[in-house]
């Protein structure tokens, strides 16, 4: 029998963020992971500011700052293109991270496992962090339904089951979250009418912009990784992947070169199909993130759309959250299980506001009709125009804070950008940042 503080079950992002934070306050942390290697599929590689606020006060952005690029607009491009493919004409509206009054206006980008990397070699100097590898959470093999405490799992470590005992047990184990089950918790699901295609590629060295084009019928989004990458995504309907497998690769490098044809000589790089992934967006969500001692926290609790690049953020702010939450509990003898909900009470908002903001993202580009594209293309120029609403979109996909949109933003957006107080927007812009008390109310209330 091996005893813990706190088990994690999954060293994804999330696990690893919270297990960091956890180890940093000499809490005694077990991370158990599964796979050996460093995954081979792609997953989230954008890091918004908020994010990045979580690593500077764990000691790890400057490693972070080093090994990404840095993206404070993202260029978005909405593209006239007739019948035989050939671009008449195109609008350019630029969405600026760089408005926003953070230590990091900006995204940023950076590969899935670097960024994991960076967070496992900081833990691995600590003396409570325990990382066992590969091992596989089973079941739990002792748990009180009624008082919703469970005390013992079973891990296949190796060749041997190990029973683990801890004082809290957090799933992070991703979208198909044994932790979950043994919650009872529903999931509320939603699926898409497409899917993704998506390839890590060479990239020209002065290619460091993020861009997105969008047609009527099409949707490319072009995302440079440090080492003269970029990452790229391209949506497709259900069923459209196996026909495009038939018919050759250029129907998937074609696209990239009528929009960006300076990228001809790097997307034609792509060797075969077996580079390029199928990523079936999902989103899902349940009632309940906290259970007696027991969490979940990123993709095993949330699932969201990719189109506003949420997935990997929610997930680390979450285990830096719960991290905080849980080294306050230890620091200050609050061991009470009920405790855990003061987690849920701040990350569960949050993540459904981020998760109905991705879900309306991806909706603005789910149908190819030339009217479609009018009325997006309208949003997106309002959404460009108003400073108000440019900088509350901004603002609420980086995390750093929230501003309510209301019955004024219908005004704003059909009205003249002029239709607004400078004076007033640098008050509100300020009170709808979160602050330490809004992230950590646990430090202030007792
Ligand atoms: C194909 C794909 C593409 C994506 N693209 C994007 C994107 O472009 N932008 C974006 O923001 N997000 C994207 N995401 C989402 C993003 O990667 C996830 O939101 C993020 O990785 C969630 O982190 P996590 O730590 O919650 O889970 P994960 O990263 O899934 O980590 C879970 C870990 O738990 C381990 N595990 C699972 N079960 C067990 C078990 N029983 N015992 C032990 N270990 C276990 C797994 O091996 C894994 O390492 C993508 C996801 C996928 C799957």
């Amino acid at each position: 029998m091996e005893k813990f503080q706190v088990v994690i079950i999954g060293g994804g992002v999330g696990g690893l963020t919270l297990a960091l934070r956890l180890a940093q306050s000499n809490v005694k942390v077990l991370v158990i992971e599964r796979d050996k290697n460093p995954g081979k599929i792609y997953k989230g590689e954008l890091l918004q500011p908020k994010s990045l606020l979580h690593f500077q006060e764990m000691g790890i952005a400057d490693n972070v700052l080093k090994e990404s690029l840095a993206l404070p607009t993202i260029h978005t491009y909405e593209v006239k293109e007739d019948k035989n493919g050939t671009i008449s004409d195109s609008m350019y509206i630029p969405l600026h991270y760089d408005r926003l009054e953070t230590a990091f206006p900006e995204a940023r980008m950076i590969p899935h496992e670097k960024l994991k990397e960076i967070i496992f070699k900081e833990a691995e100097k600590l003396e409570n962090f325990h990382y066992w590898n590969p091992a596989v959470f089973k079941k739990f093999t002792k748990m009180d339904q009624k008082k919703k405490k469970f005390s013992k799992a079973s891990v296949k470590y190796g060749e041997k089951e190990i029973d683990v005992e801890a004082d809290f047990f957090v799933g992070a184990e991703g979208r198909a979250s044994l932790m979950r089950k043994a919650m009872n918790q529903h999931l509320v699901t939603t699926q898409y009418n497409h899917h993704f295609l998506t390839v890590t590629f060479p990239r020209p060295a002065n290619y460091t912009e993020a861009r997105m084009y969008a047609s009527h019928k099409s949707f490319i989004g072009l995302f440079p990784l440090p080492n003269n990458e970029v990452r790229c995504v391209m949506l497709i309907k259900p069923g459209e992947y196996n026909r495009m497998k038939k018919e050759g690769l250029h129907t998937f490098t074609d696209p990239f070169i009528q929009f960006e044809p300076e990228l001809k000589d790097y997307v034609t790089q792509i060797a075969s199909w077996k580079q390029i992934q199928l990523m079936i967006p999902i989103r899902h969500n349940i009632h309940e993130y906290v259970q007696g001692n027991a969490a979940i926290i990123g993709d095993a609790a949330h699932a969201v759309h990719p189109m506003a690049g949420e997935g990997m953020n929610l997930a680390i702010q979450d285990g830096a959250n719960l991290g905080d939450l849980l080294a306050w509990m230890y620091e200050n003898n609050q061991l009470h299980p009920k405790n855990l909900k003061k987690f849920e009470r701040v990350r569960k908002k949050r993540s459904d506001r981020i998760s109905m903001l991705s879900h309306f993202s991806a909706l603005g580009y789910a149908w190819s009709f030339r009217w479609y594209q009018f009325g997006r293309m309208f949003a997106l120029k309002r959404f460009e125009r108003h400073p108000i609403l440019h900088y509350k979109h901004m603002l609420n996909i980086s995390g750093v804070g929230w501003w309510t949109y209301t019955p004024m933003d219908v005004l704003r957006f059909f009205g003249p950008a002029s239709m607004y107080l400078k004076r007033r927007f640098k008050k509100r812009s300020k009170e709808a940042i979160f602050s330490e008390s809004d992230d950590y109310p646990w430090r202030y209330k007792k």
